[in-house]
């Protein structure tokens, strides 16, 4: 491991560095340090918080500057106070022994100190962005003889909105510069940024080790033991894109799981010693190209398994050793990536999870098992994405269109859109109309804690990630000017928030900015608190102030957004444990969802999806159309 002084670092900041008691650098700073000293290249770095970021920006910085000059000669963007402010205290630490000034500027306190500071001179600057564009446009701040350009946690200051901001400010600084961009993932908003204001930059990345970890997030569903299996299955339903490992603890219940997944028609196999090597060569090259969506292995067996993208890793069972669960849930959360780790346990194995919370250091979050009509929910947006995006053979087609039309051709369009989605959709409809809860509420600490937790899955989720920015704080130099999500949303009265669906997705260019600003736009008004954002290919779900659902729909429904004519749909609220879901105030697209339950269940629906009937008579789920 080569140490500070041989990354190329001079005298000064190594003896800063001996006196914060940094003996070597982190992988972080070994890769980024020497790349920023060495070359003129712009840089990006996949690093989250803990890996000694900070230092890594820092340190080839502060060594680059002119200390004979007062000119601002570098800024670093973050998306909060405390992180500014962190940033500013360690680089002051850093250049101890050199004579560089720093300042500070972020919302949420008087202006005119930061100003008088900037106006005394300062080679470097940390802002928010709020603050900075303020400053810029006051004529405070010039940033013309900027030499490096930081952008640290990209990802959170787009996800806060500061998109705008960040070009306002970029667009201040010249041409010749050295950007480095910081971030924990790389979502593709980061990706258009790079395009935008990255000149051919080198990618960085510190992967494994311990740090993956905090992408994941640790969930559980108590329910009885003979209900384990009918657990796993709804949450293979509710995430059709999963790519998961799902874990068993001896060769005989792997191959016994995976052999019901099979038959009920998803795309499962098994890995355990029992195979040939053959055999999992070809059923890891299966799993490998996604021909697997579900494998099921022991963990011996799942030692070899090195596959980045894994989204969810299944625990059926938990097992005896902590560090063993610890293992299995390092094997997604990869590469930057967000990871789910479940564990579908009973009430006996209540114990058991605590001392995994112990060793883990981490708690886990309760989650409803979901239930038929989330499921049906999701399936049928899912349905409608992949219709959207289907490729047409029109060669192909062309001869059986005649026939077709003859058959097809009296339906109007409605009714042949609805033919067609129905046509997939049914089965899960039918299959799910008549679900049971599976929640284990046999005892009473398990319905204290159901009540306990938070309303809004993800939130509780966010919130334990996100916990060291609430910490933080948010900048709020213009929290009155601008609308705000996911980051604030902790903090509001969930019942406030109506969930909207939009036909616009990223292939409409829409972004969680873009988004934003159109909701501004036709609210005319900027202080409009927006929820979670779920962003997909064709469509988006997002959460708005309730008392601006009807000004919203009144609005944007029905106008056009790049060309399209928007469609928006109040839509089910985010959680089944939430209580509108429950006391029927979800919104007029779930009330469809519960007239549609109550239909099929009188009996009339029986006859009308008969596809899916007699796979249930069989005792079967329908095969899975995808
Ligand atoms: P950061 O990711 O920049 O927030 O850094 C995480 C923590 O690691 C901070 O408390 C830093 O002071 C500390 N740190 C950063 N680099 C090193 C290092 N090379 N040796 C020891 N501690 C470090």
């Amino acid at each position: 491991m080569p140490t500070f002084k041989e990354l190329g670092l001079r005298a000064e900041i190594v003896q800063a560095l001996d006196e914060l008691g940094f003996e070597n650098p982190t992988p972080i700073q070994e890769k980024a340090i020497p790349q920023v000293l060495d070359s003129k290249k712009d840089l990006i770095a996949l690093a989250q918080t803990g890996t000694g970021k900070t230092a890594a920006f820092s340190l080839p910085v502060l060594q680059q500057l002119d200390e004979t000059s007062r000119n601002i000669q570098s800024i670093v963007i973050c998306p909060t106070r405390e992180l500014c402010l962190q940033i500013a205290t360690d680089m002051q630490k850093f250049a101890k022994f050199m004579d560089l000034k720093t300042v500070a500027v972020y919302g949420g306190t008087s202006i005119e100190g930061q100003i008088r500071d900037i106006k005394r001179g300062a080679q470097v600057i940390i802002g928010t962005p709020g603050r900075t564009v303020d400053l810029i446009n006051r004529r405070v701040l010039k940033l013309d003889n900027v030499n490096f350009v930081v952008l640290d946690e990209a990802d959170e200051m787009l996800t806060m909105g500061f998109k705008d901001d960040l070009d306002t400010i970029l667009a201040q600084t010249p041409k010749e510069k050295q950007t480095l961009l910081f971030s924990a993932t790389l979502p593709s908003g980061i990706k258009k940024i790079t395009r935008d204001y990255m000149n051919d930059p080198v990618e960085v990345s510190v992967a494994g080790g311990n740090e993956g970890t905090k992408n994941v997030e640790h969930h559980y569903y108590l329910v009885d033991a003979r209900n384990k299996y009918e657990c796993l299955k709804r949450l293979a339903d509710v995430n059709p894109q999963i790519y998961g490992i799902v874990f068993c603890r001896t060769r005989r219940e792997t191959q016994e799981i995976a052999d019901k997944l099979m038959q009920d028609g998803y795309n499962a196999d098994s890995i355990h010693g029992d195979l040939s090597q053959q055999q999992r060569d070809g059923i890891m090259a299966r799993f490998r190209n996604r021909k697997i969506q579900l494998l099921v292995a022991t963990d011996v067996a799942a030692r070899g398994i090195d596959v980045d993208d894994i989204t969810h890793v299944i625990n059926y069972n938990l097992p005896d050793e902590e560090e063993v669960y610890i293992h299995r849930s390092g094997r997604t959360g990869r590469a930057g990536k967000k990871g789910i780790s479940i564990a579908i346990i009973h009430s006996r194995e209540r114990g058991k999870l605590k001392s995994v919370e112990r060793k883990l250091k981490r708690t886990f979050e309760q989650r409803p098992v979901p239930t038929g009509q989330e499921i049906c929910e999701t399936q049928l947006y899912t349905i409608v994405e992949r219709l959207s995006k289907l490729d047409i053979n029109e060669k192909q087609i062309e001869p059986f269109l005649p026939a077709i039309m003859e058959q097809l051709g009296h339906l109007t369009k409605e009714d042949l859109i609805k033919h067609l989605v129905s046509f997939e959709f049914n089965k899960f409809l039918d299959y799910y109309k008549n679900a049971r809860d599976l929640n284990n509420l046999s005892s009473k600490n398990d319905r204290r804690d159901r009540d306990d937790r938070p309303r809004d899955r993800d939130r509780g989720s966010r919130d334990r990630d996100r916990g060291r920015d609430r910490d933080r704080g948010r900048d709020s130099s213009f929290g009155d000017d601008r609308p705000r999500r996911s980051s604030s949303d902790r903090f509001l009265d969930k019942g406030k928030f109506t969930r909207f669906h939009i036909n616009l997705g990223t292939k409409d260019n829409m972004n969680p900015s873009n988004l934003m600003g159109l909701i501004n736009e036709s609210l005319s008004k900027r202080d409009v608190e927006i929820g979670k954002i779920e962003l997909m290919n064709t469509f988006a779900f997002f959460e708005l102030d309730s008392d601006y659902a009807d000004k919203l729909s009144g609005s944007l429904k029905g106008s056009e957004y790049a060309g399209k004519k928007v469609d928006l749909t109040i839509a089910k609220s985010t959680g089944p444990n939430d209580r509108r879901d429950r006391d029927g105030g979800g919104g007029e697209r779930k009330d469809k969802f519960r007239d549609k339950f109550s239909r099929d269940r009188g009996g009339s629906g029986a006859k009308r999806h008969s596809s899916g009937g007699d796979a249930k008579r069989a005792g079967k789920r329908p095969r899975r159309p995808f």
